[in-house]
C-alpha cells in the first residue's frame, strides 16, 4: 500500500522560524557555529549587519 507523504516544508533546511525582537516579528533563523558555541541567528538581522559592514568606509 502506497502512502503519499506531504512535505511540510515552507522553511528551508537548516532554518527555523522564530520571533526576533529586533525585527519585531517571526523571521527565518539559522544555526551558526562559532567559538565552540552554536547560536541561532535571525537571518534578516545577520544580512543587514553584513550590508552595513560592506557599506562602511
Ligand atoms: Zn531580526
Amino acid at each position: 500500500m502506497r502512502v503519499s507523504v506531504q512535505e511540510p516544508a515552507p522553511v528551508p533546511a537548516g532554518r527555523t522560524i522564530s520571533f526576533c525582537k529586533v525585527c519585531g516579528g517571526y523571521t527565518p533563523h539559522e544555526w551558526r557555529e562559532g567559538d565552540g558555541i552554536v547560536a541561532k541567528l535571525c537571518v534578516t538581522c545577520f544580512e543587514r549587519d553584513l550590508l552595513e559592514l560592506l557599506d562602511r568606509d
